[in-house]
């Protein structure tokens, strides 16, 4: 299996023409999912005693899987929230395939984890935390929440203790209603209770609604506040100061979930809607959401990374010469232990571009965002349901029932527009634009509006 012959080296070959050719599209088809039953006519059983051979498992991927995958990189997929990644990072993510990089520790992964980590504390510095700050990256935002509200809890816990405080009640975590299903996820997983605060009509969560929360919550029982950079829905940030401060005075752990959005923060003209975010004792930012990285990473940053490492560190037989290295270990700041050094796509896209085209870029994709807003408002069987504040457009089509929106969606998938699904606001059906992919264009926003009419 790992010999090296001619056949093996054509294999090589054939696949790196593959990443050629998928590389060089534009764009890239947009494809769509088939059921089981019709891929198992197709591609059959693939997992054979003997093995079908390399040429045809790689035909089998070219021909019968791949078109049956969405491209989330099509400038028209504008569901959910679509993967843009730059030509660079997704090019890196093949060497780091080819490199076999084991990033839980310095001791095996120093360089690789030295670059992680100035992209870390480059995006650290963005969210104005100090210098001191440090984290991981992981898997998604999910595992990112998850690893910060472990710590926070843990941190209350001792914070309890040294008060000579026996709670014994249940813990929570104040959050808003629209917040991401993760802090549910969350939640169930610590077996703490979530409390839902109400943001304001427009999306936003106020200090006020935090207030009113913390101050019915259980003495002692609040371990942590999260606030949303940035809701995956409708793009909208929470009042990050007034949250942050309502934290600080109630000695809380506050997280800032900005797996979305916190990019943003790199745009000069929007940054001000981030303003606090320096309060953070955590946040969270995904840069295969919108850092224009390939699935799947999360940077995970603290502003005290020991309190981290008190939660998360795995200690074992095997691990202790890792362990009292007194080396900085990524394995010991989130829930896991074996890791992928999934930062290092971003790291090489990052020292290539510089800076200064992420913020261009954004920056780009918000401008687009309030164009379109702007589009739909002259257009007179369209609705806005919110005024957009990022990348996202969430409308309605007057008069249509989720019936209508769906076979829409499926008409403009098939013809290769684009991938933009129904969504829903309060019960009433509606859809969205998540705008991250700097070739999304005015036009084709516009084309896709149009085609509803
Ligand atoms: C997407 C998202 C998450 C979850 O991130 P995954 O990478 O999908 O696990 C959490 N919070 C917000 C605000 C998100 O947009």
């Amino acid at each position: 299996m790992h010999e090296i012959n001619d056949e093996t080296r054509a294999l090589r070959e054939a696949i790196f023409e593959y990443v050629r050719v998928r590389t060089n599209y534009n764009p890239v088809p947009l494809d769509s999912s088939q059921s089981e039953a019709e891929l198992l006519s197709q591609a059959g059983q693939t997992i054979t005693e003997q093995g079908l051979g390399g040429n045809t498992a790689l035909k089998l991927f070219e021909e019968v899987l791949a078109p049956a995958t969405i491209s989330t990189d099509h400038p028209g997929f504008l569901s959910f929230i679509p993967n843009a990644a730059t030509e660079a990072s997704r090019l890196f993510d093949v060497i780091v395939s080819a490199s076999s990089i084991y990033g839980g520790s310095w001791m095996e992964g120093s360089g690789a984890v030295f670059a992680e980590n100035q992209v870390l504390s480059w995006l650290a510095k963005e969210v104005g935390l100090p210098e001191t700050a440090g984290g991981v990256f992981v898997q998604g935002g999910t595992v990112g929440n998850l690893s910060a509200l472990v710590t926070a809890r843990d941190a209350h816990r001792e914070m309890l203790s040294k008060a000579g405080i026996d709670f014994t009640g249940r813990l929570a975590f104040i959050a808003s209603k629209e917040a991401h299903s993760s802090l549910k996820s969350a939640a169930k997983v610590m077996d703490v209770d979530i409390l839902l605060a109400k943001p304001e009509e427009n999306g936003k969560l106020l200090a006020t609604s935090v207030k009113e929360v913390l101050t019915a919550a259980e003495p002692n029982s609040v371990f942590a506040i999260v606030a949303t950079g940035g809701t995956t829905n409708f793009g909208i940030v929470d009042d990050l100061r007034g949250i942050g401060e309502v934290a600080k005075a109630n000695k809380i752990w506050y997280h800032v979930d900005g797996a979305y959005g916190l990019a943003g923060i790199l745009s000069p003209k929007y940054r001000h809607l981030f303003d606090g975010s320096e309060l953070a004792d955590s946040f969270i930012v995904d840069p295969h959401k919108w850092l224009f990285a390939p699935f799947d990473a999360c940077a995970l940053v603290y502003r005290n990374p020991s309190m981290a490492k008190a939660s998360h560190t795995q200690h074992g037989e095997y691990l202790e010469t890792l362990t009292e290295s007194g080396l900085w270990n990524p394995a010991d700041y989130s829930f896991g232990l074996t890791r992928r050094t999934r930062g290092l796509p971003l790291w090489f896209s990052l020292a290539t571009h510089g800076i200064q085209k992420y913020r261009e870029a954004v920056e780009k994709n918000i401008d687009l965002a309030h164009q379109a807003a702007d589009l739909i408002r002259g257009l007179d069987y369209l609705e806005l349901v919110r005024e957009p504040e990022l990348s996202v457009v969430v409308f309605e089509r007057k008069g249509w029932g989720l019936a209508d929106y769906d076979s829409w969606s499926e008409k403009l998938l098939k013809d290769e527009i684009g991938f933009v699904v129904s969504s829903s606001h309060q019960g009433k059906p509606n859809t969205r634009f998540a705008i991250v992919n700097p070739l999304t264009s005015i036009e084709l926003l516009s084309k896709i509006l149009e085609s509803m009419n």
